[in-house]
């Protein structure tokens, strides 16, 4: 199934813009996607992967722009969803300065419509490249207005969204004497244990490198878990923080926590999967309302890069997830259905004159004045 007929499906996706992007001196092959900048410019990472085909590669960037979408929405940000795919024959190969610069320009092109994030295989190196063609990028050096490792920032979100869902089951916020399974020991894994450790929560931890989840669980006083034992292990909340696709149908009836609360994005392996969960009693928090920690971070630099400002912002995810919680069980209907009106409503409700941002356009936080370039110049 590799073809694919790229403007139905943009259609049927409702994206605005799709661009292709070949530079034939340096090699460069990439996809850039806006699916929406209804509520403002659009935000994304940047990801370096060698798919299969073509169409592969087109079919990931519209279903990850359009996540974007949903998840800077639910998380109450001024900003659309997009996203982009550089297609390599090996992600963990250092791309040629050329390619990253001619990625560049084609983000550059389109005038801040979409703001370059990093993704899965890019790295520090590969955004300050492209920054020295477009200021349209984040994730660059924090000397230069950065926003850092935004993991910290994650890991503080998913406390929070635990907190709103121990609330919902448990009937108190609290998650001191919460047994608690975290999937995955790495930079957000091992934030989470801490915080939960440090907030009082009973914690083990596991890694598919399992020196790893040793290590997090010595250093904060968790147990270490098999990483095959993971998600059958009793606990409370469930929290899966390594890849996406672990909640799959076949799972479901083996699992034996009451809620789940992670990082990992995309962590149902199909829709359906949240209707296996509900059925089972298990409250699934959906993944792109827990995670906007990450994004939270990045909006930041938008208006001078404050550390304290995005964890008090990434705080509100408590609310943002109690919100769809309350919403789902007084409709009837799962939270990851809530989380998905909440965030359609809002996009409706609160879009820009014709919903579309252009270049120049004021945002929500530049106060009246045109977006012409991305941080505030940084004192120093
Ligand atoms: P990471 O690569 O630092 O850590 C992932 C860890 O999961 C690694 O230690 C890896 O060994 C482990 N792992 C892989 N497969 C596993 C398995 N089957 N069982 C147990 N462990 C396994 O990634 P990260 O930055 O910590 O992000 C974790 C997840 O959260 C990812 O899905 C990411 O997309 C998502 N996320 C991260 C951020 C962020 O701020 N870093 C923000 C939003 C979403």
């Amino acid at each position: 199934m590799s073809e694919l007929d790229v403007t139905a499906a943009m259609s049927a996706a409702g994206h605005e813009q799709v661009v292709f992007v070949a530079d034939r001196p340096s090699g460069l092959r990439a996809v850039i996607a806006v699916h929406s900048t209804a509520l403002g410019p659009s935000l994304g990472g940047i990801r370096f992967w060698c798919y299969d085909s073509e169409a592969d590669a087109v079919r990931d960037v519209l279903r990850l722009s359009e996540a974007m979408t949903l998840k800077a929405a639910a998380a109450g940000l001024h900003q659309g969803g997009g996203k982009a795919v550089v297609l390599v024959d090996d992600p963990d190969r250092p791309r040629s300065e050329a390619s990253l610069r001619a990625m560049g320009r084609a983000i550059d092109e389109l005038g801040g419509r979409y703001i370059a994030a990093e993704d899965v295989g890019a790295t520090q190196r590969d955004m300050d490249v492209i920054a020295q063609e477009t200021p349209w990028v984040t994730g660059v050096d924090e000397a230069v207005g950065g926003s850092g490792d935004p993991s910290p920032v994650t890991a503080y979100g998913v406390v929070h969204a635990m907190r709103a869902v121990c609330a919902e089951v448990f009937g108190t916020p609290d998650v001191a004497d919460r047994r608690v399974v975290v999937q995955g020991a790495g930079h957000v894994g091992a934030h989470l244990v801490n915080m939960l450790r440090e907030a009082g929560a009973s914690v083990a931890v596991a890694d598919a490198n399992a020196d790893r989840a040793v290590d997090v669980a010595r250093r904060y006083g968790a147990r270490a878990v098999d990483a095959t034992l993971a998600l059958t292990e009793p606990c409370d909340v469930l929290a899966p923080c390594a890849l996406g696709g672990v909640i799959a149908a076949e799972v479901v009836d083996r699992l034996q926590c009451r809620a789940i609360v992670g990082a990992a994005n995309n962590q149902l392996a199909d829709p359906s999967v949240a209707d296996a969960l509900a059925a089972r009693g298990i409250v699934y928090a959906p993944d792109f309302v827990v995670n906007a920690g990450g994004i939270i971070n990045i909006a930041e630099e938008f208006v001078g890069y404050s550390r304290d400002r995005a964890l008090a912002r990434a705080a509100g995810i408590e609310q943002t997830t109690g919100r769809v919680l309350a919403a789902a069980r007084e409709r009837g209907v799962t939270p990851e259905t809530a989380a998905r009106d909440l965030a359609r409503s809002r996009i409706e409700h609160e879009r820009l004159g014709d919903g579309r941002w252009r270049p120049g356009t004021p945002t929500a936080w530049t106060c009246g004045e045109p977006l012409r370039s991305l941080r505030p110049p940084h004192p120093g």
